[in-house]
């Protein structure tokens, strides 16, 4: 059971939710969306899958990881060798963001589920789990183990040749633990412990959009000036879920600019500037992203050098350059598709996390080898400047609000723009159109399956 209004978080419209069919899921009817998912049984497979989560977890730090063996010397790693490593080395901010995002993020968003599913499976409400289940949600983007394990394959592709990699019980732990992971992502249904969360009223809620505002974090739909209630400051704050309640992300453009202007700036050194340095028996060789990729290519691996360049140079850029049109096109209040506008923006933000790809292969390789003057590896200024790069477009992401996309357009335009959302929906799905009434929120569009 969910609320049946919703405000899009991508475009602001106001619309009711459809029953759905099992596993079927509602799309906004403006931008497309996705605003809902049925998802089955979705508190016991959720709890099932993070209780499995945090034992593969266990096992995964506390058990030996890879190891590297050459000319009789072997050095064994755990995961959280990289981090000690970089630290070691002076590169500290490279082991705070390696250390956060592959073991902290995960670890802690798998904790707090747990924490949050549990009082709801036993039917019990603590005053701390609405807040709680907002830091789950908010992690989820920085838990990067999937990216960490395409890390794990470039390193032992690279070495493959220097010396034997064997892997431990960790690895298998870790492997199987990014599907766990994801499977609980996909299994969770945040309108299910929003829902059970009583403390939103939905009496009185008017029905234009520009009247009322959709929670950023639990989607509930509060008039838009709510008289602050007492002991919350003056700015007013969700009644079910505390998040501060914004009509639009304060200061977007302002920020979003100074986040991509910073990452351009940090994009040409991360580029030129060397990530690592690889001493083998004796020969130090001095590698930047690019000549990384062209060790793959000269080595034959092309699949993998073509994916570790679209993740590492083509991505980053791509990111940035989707930004500054974005930028730019709210700046002169464009009219021009905004539905593509919106999916574009929905792009950056999925893809932006694959560029850590090479940050994890530095902290792995400086694990790993490490057997002095015959092997060793030590991370260089360049990667400090790419790790800037992939944090500051998440940021910059993060920061962008698409809503103001749809702010610019005139009623005329925020109809069409309605119809052809309707029209594409039911070209490619073969959904029901939802029915607008003449004053009242349109309806979002169902899915099957
Ligand atoms: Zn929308
Ligand atoms: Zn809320």
């Amino acid at each position: 059971m969910h609320d049946d209004l919703t405000q899009c978080p991508e475009c602001d419209l106001l619309q009711r939710i459809p029953v759905l069919p099992p596993g079927g899921s509602s799309v906004c009817a403006r931008c497309a969306c996705v605003l809902h998912r049925d998802r089955p049984d979705s508190l016991n497979r959720t709890l099932a899958l993070t209780i499995a989560g945090l034992a593969l977890f266990a096992i995964a730090n506390g058990f030996p990881f890879l190891s590297f063996s050459m000319q009789g010397q072997v050095t064994q790693t755990t995961l959280f060798t990289g981090v000690l490593e970089l630290y070691g080395q002076g590169q500290w901010q490279i082991a705070a963001v390696v250390a956060f995002t592959s073991i902290l993020a995960p670890g802690l968003q798998l904790t707090l589920l747990l924490a949050v599913l549990i009082p709801l499976y036993a039917r019990r409400l603590p005053s701390w789990l609405p807040s709680l289940f907002r830091y789950v949600r908010n992690l989820t983007p920085w838990g990067m183990m999937d990216v960490f394990m395409l890390g794990i394959l470039v390193s032992v592709v690279k070495l493959s040749e220097m010396a034997t990699i064997l892997a431990g019980p960790s690895l298998f732990a870790f492997g199987v633990l990014i599907f766990v992971l994801a499977g609980a992502q996909a299994a969770l249904d945040p309108d299910l412990v929003w829902s059970r969360v009583r403390r939103g009223t939905r009496a009185g809620v008017p029905l234009r959009p520009q009247d009322s505002i959709g929670c950023e974090v639990c989607e509930l739909v509060v008039a838009r000036r709510p008289a602050p209630a007492p002991g919350a400051g003056l700015r007013p704050h969700c009644p079910r879920c505390a998040a501060l309640l914004r009509y639009r992300k304060p200061a977007s453009l302002e920020r979003t600019w100074a986040l991509v202007l910073a990452a351009v700036i940090c994009y040409l050194p991360a580029n030129l500037l060397p990530i690592m340095t690889v001493t083998s028996l004796g020969r130090v060789r001095s590698d930047t992203i690019l000549s990384g990729v062209g060790y793959l290519l000269t080595h034959g691996m092309w699949p993998l050098a073509a994916i570790v360049f679209v993740a590492s140079v083509f991505v980053p850029l791509l990111k940035l350059l989707i930004l500054v049109y974005l930028l730019i096109s709210v700046e002169v209040r464009s009219s021009w598709r905004p539905r593509e506008r919106t999916r574009l923006y929905r792009i950056t933000e999925t893809i932006g996390r694959w560029s850590m790809v090479d940050v994890f292969v530095v902290s792995i390789l400086v694990a790993l080898v490490r057997l002095g003057n015959l092997a060793s590896v030590t991370a260089q200024t360049g990667a400090i400047f790419f790790c800037a790069v992939v944090v500051l477009t998440m940021l910059a992401a993060m920061s962008f609000d698409p809503r103001l996309i749809w702010d610019r357009l005139g009623p005329d335009l925020e109809e069409r723009a309605l119809q052809q959302g309707r029209d594409h929906v039911r070209d490619r799905e073969r959904g029901d159109p939802g029915a607008r009434g003449a004053d009242g929120p349109s309806a979002a569009l169902a899915r099957t399956g």
